[in-house]
């Protein structure tokens, strides 16, 4: 779905003329990335990564009748009716077994995860009986099969217990371990090169010259970056708006699976990166899109790298990323569903806006009563990082809608969602 693009018009004043919309844009970016090849890392490692193969169980889960409880393993027929006194034969602690058989009027002593031992068919807790001399009091009838785990319950050997395209959390990492692999095949993870331009730009560490600005981007798109999963993480120092400069930092850019760089991808006469960009190979994907802010977001890309053009405002530059390089990223690692995942909200208070482009405004969100609650947060604009630093979530305000009432329904994009999925 690769679009035409204006990115490589010449005169002095570049810009985007024809934008396409969040929607469109978000497909063209997703159409434009595929699956990075597989690794094998140790099961510790892979904690955040998406599985690249099936996962079949070796052995059956559990591997034995198991006992789900501290207490006594019973013949349940032995205690119908209860109170009943069973003569105690012996112990099984979890890690050994039981080499006896229990028979007819007879009780072992087992704790949580002993096998159950050969002739019982139940467990009766601890707290449901009387321990004597001996012989044990059963206070309870017990159901065959109670507080016994069966062998296979949760997986018979050979049945898959994760498949390709699963993402690895704890949960999934303890189920690898159950089946045996200290080893596993993961989609490895993009490389990410990050180029702040803008001849105004100076560091954190720097002091301030007349009309210098702090470089805010660089160590922001990095952070997001790591958040998505990208690694290594490579953050290339502030470039100044001039062609060579521009050409010899995002050479180097391309060499990684995704280049951002941020500023010079609207209409100034030194925003050059679109140009410099097209001149290095990059095929242009689209330049423009119909989002406020961030309306001149640039993405092309090279046999081995995608490439955003971010543009350098501050809060148009992290709401794009978050949104298109972060589907990228998510993609690129293999996440099965890599768009942003959207949740309704109500908003808290009304609200007007211009109606232009769809906004993906900053907003409180909070859980209530009834759902999501959402406040959006009034700020300055495309470079109020205030605003944006206080805010949890993105509200969708769409295209051509003014007014919104207090409790109409809206989208939102929680933070938890920026970050690795
Ligand atoms: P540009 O997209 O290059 O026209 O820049 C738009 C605005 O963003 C200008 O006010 C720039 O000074 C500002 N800006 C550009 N790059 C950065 C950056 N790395 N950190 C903070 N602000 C920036
Ligand atoms: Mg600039």
């Amino acid at each position: 779905m690769a679009r035409s693009c204006d990115a490589h018009g010449g005169g002095a004043l570049r810009g985007p003329s024809r934008l396409l919309s969040v929607d469109q844009a978000l497909a063209a970016v997703l159409d434009a990335c595929t699956v990075l090849p597989a690794e094998t890392v140790a099961l510790d490692a892979a904690s955040g990564r998406v599985l690249a193969e099936d996962a079949a169980s070796d052995a059956d889960v559990p591997p034995f009748d198991r006992c789900a409880m501290d207490g006594f393993a019973v013949r349940a027929a032995d205690a119908t009716a209860a109170p009943a006194r069973l003569r105690l034969v012996g112990t099984v602690h979890a890690g050994h077994v039981f080499e006896g058989l229990v028979g007819a009027g007879e009780c072992v002593a087992v704790m949580t995860g002993s096998p159950l031992p050969a002739g019982a068919d139940a467990v009766v807790p601890v707290e449901r009986s009387r321990p004597g001399e001996g012989h044990v009091e059963v206070l309870e009838a017990p159901r065959p099969g109670q507080n016994v785990s069966p062998r296979a319950e949760d997986l018979r050997r050979g049945q898959l217990a994760l498949r390709s395209g699963d993402r690895l959390g704890a949960a999934e990492v303890a189920l690898l371990a159950t089946v045996s692999r200290p080893t596993v095949r993961v989609v490895s993870r993009p490389s990410l090169v990050v180029v702040p331009t803008g001849d105004e730009l100076v560091d954190a560490s720097e002091p301030l010259r007349p009309g210098q600005i702090r470089n805010s981007n660089g160590p922001m798109l990095a952070c997001l970056g790591r958040d998505l999963g990208c690694d290594p993480v490579t953050l290339a120092p502030p470039v100044a708006d001039q062609p060579e400069a521009l050409r010899a930092a995002l050479a180097r850019g391309l060499e990684a699976d995704v280049l951002l760089a941020s500023g010079g991808v609207s209409r100034g006469e030194r925003d050059l990166v679109g140009e410099v960009l097209a001149s290095l190979g990059v095929r242009g994907v689209f330049h423009g899109v119909s989002i406020q802010p961030g309306k001149p977001l640039w993405c092309g890309r090279t046999d081995r790298c995608l490439v955003f053009g971010l543009p350098g405002n501050p809060v148009s530059a992290l709401v794009t990323a978050t949104l298109f390089a972060g589907a990228a990223v998510r993609k690129l690692r293999g996440v099965r569903d890599p768009g942003p995942r959207l949740f309704p909200a109500r908003l808290a208070e009304p609200f007007v806006r211009h109606a232009g482009r769809e906004g993906w405004l900053p907003a409180r969100v909070e859980p209530a009563a009834d759902g999501l609650r959402c406040t959006p947060i009034r700020g300055h604009g495309s470079a109020d990082l205030v605003a944006a630093a206080s805010a949890t979530a993105l509200w969708v305000a769409p295209q051509g809608r003014e007014r919104f009432e207090a409790g109409d329904v809206v989208s939102v994009l929680l933070a938890s969602d920026f970050a690795e999925r």
